[in-house]
């Protein structure tokens, strides 16, 4: 049966998934309109289908393949994530919200906060995880490696977040280990760097550490996970084959500092004094779709200052993005 027949959806086999669903055929006229999409939207399939997709959603006409759009429903505006893919019978698209929390993160329930972190990447593993079990006759072997490969990363999503949370709450109690000597600091970047092979992989990594650097006085597993925070940051947000400069050097003869410098997306200078901040969003261009959670920061900054240190960060949108890291050379 062709994908989009009309035989195969009317079957109601993509009803009950997490995302709105639409297919169009090749002169964007919607063809199918699922229920999610008709509750994230207000329209309903009889609605909606035959209609042109570009009556409720203008900006397709000039959008990447995945992108961030608004959508005016009358009761709240919303913001839907859209995947599109080619198909030889028109196109499939998938939505999703994408509302950043509402609420100040300083003040908000913290409680509430995490419990919305998790049941997000929750609610769609088990709305895939239920369509295959129900449906995989029906599915094609595409669609389900599909379906597997979003289940995939939605789990290595939580594992980030529980790990991130861990981190967190051990630091809060103060049990949080700490073996403070002297640590030659090249030998934990290179460490640091293996472990995150497989994300530096397509960029070009340029030292340019000063000869003898004295070591610093700090936690290595402390240090590992401030560089490796610093070091998966200036990959995600910057494109490969970019270059990310790892610079150190003695400074006030008190500190040596190490700086990350990337090439990438930057951060608005509005946006910067929130980066540091728990469960930080920043809006971007609807064109950049990189899943975030915002906690690697804040642990960043809270464990560089557990260690007497500092983090300072210089930025411009479109340019790159440097982020410097003072760390005592002798005991605090
Ligand atoms: P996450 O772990 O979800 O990426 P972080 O706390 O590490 O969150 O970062 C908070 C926000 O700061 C990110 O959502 C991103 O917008 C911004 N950010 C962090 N590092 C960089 C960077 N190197 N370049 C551009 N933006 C960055």
């Amino acid at each position: 049966m062709l994908l989009t027949s009309p035989a195969f959806f009317s079957q109601g086999l993509f009803d009950d998934l997490p995302v709105g669903v639409v297919v169009l055929d090749r002169f964007d006229r919607i063809h199918y309109w699922n229920q999610t999409m008709a509750e994230l939207t207000g329209i309903t399939p009889h609605q909606a289908e035959g209609e042109l997709i570009f009556r409720w959603f203008p900006e397709l006409e000039s959008v990447a393949l995945n992108a961030r759009i608004p959508f005016y429903r009358p009761d709240h505006p919303i913001v839907l994530r859209v995947h599109r893919r080619v198909v030889p019978q028109g196109q499939i698209l998938t939505f999703q919200t994408d509302e950043p929390p509402s609420l100040d993160p300083k003040q908000a329930d913290f409680v509430s906060l995490v419990s919305h972190e998790l049941r997000t990447p929750l609610t769609s593993i088990k709305g895939f995880v239920d369509t295959l079990l129900r449906s995989r006759q029906q599915l094609s072997e595409e669609q389900q490696v599909h379906f597997l490969s979003i289940i995939k990363n939605q789990a290595d999503r939580l594992t980030r977040l529980v790990e991130d949370l861990l981190v967190m709450s051990k630091m809060q109690s103060g049990s949080l280990r700490d073996v403070s000597e002297g640590i030659p600091i090249a030998q934990i970047l290179e460490r640091t760097l293996e472990n995150l092979a497989q994300k530096v992989l397509g960029h070009t990594i340029v030292w340019q550490l000063a000869p003898n650097l004295p070591k610093v006085w700090a936690d290595r597993d402390r240090l590992e996970q401030i560089f490796t925070n610093l070091l998966d940051n200036a990959c995600k947000y910057s494109t490969v084959g970019s270059t990310v400069t790892i610079s150190g050097q003695v400074v006030e003869g008190n500190f040596l500092t190490v700086a990350i410098a990337d090439q990438g997306i930057g951060i608005n200078p509005s946006a910067v004094s929130q980066i540091f901040e728990r469960f930080c969003r920043i809006d971007r261009e609807p064109t950049i779709d990189i899943a975030t959670i915002g906690l690697g920061l804040y642990i960043t900054k809270s464990l560089v200052e557990s260690l007497g240190g500092q983090i300072e960060v210089e930025s411009e949108a479109g340019v790159g993005s440097t982020f410097t890291v003072w760390l005592p050379i002798n005991r605090p």
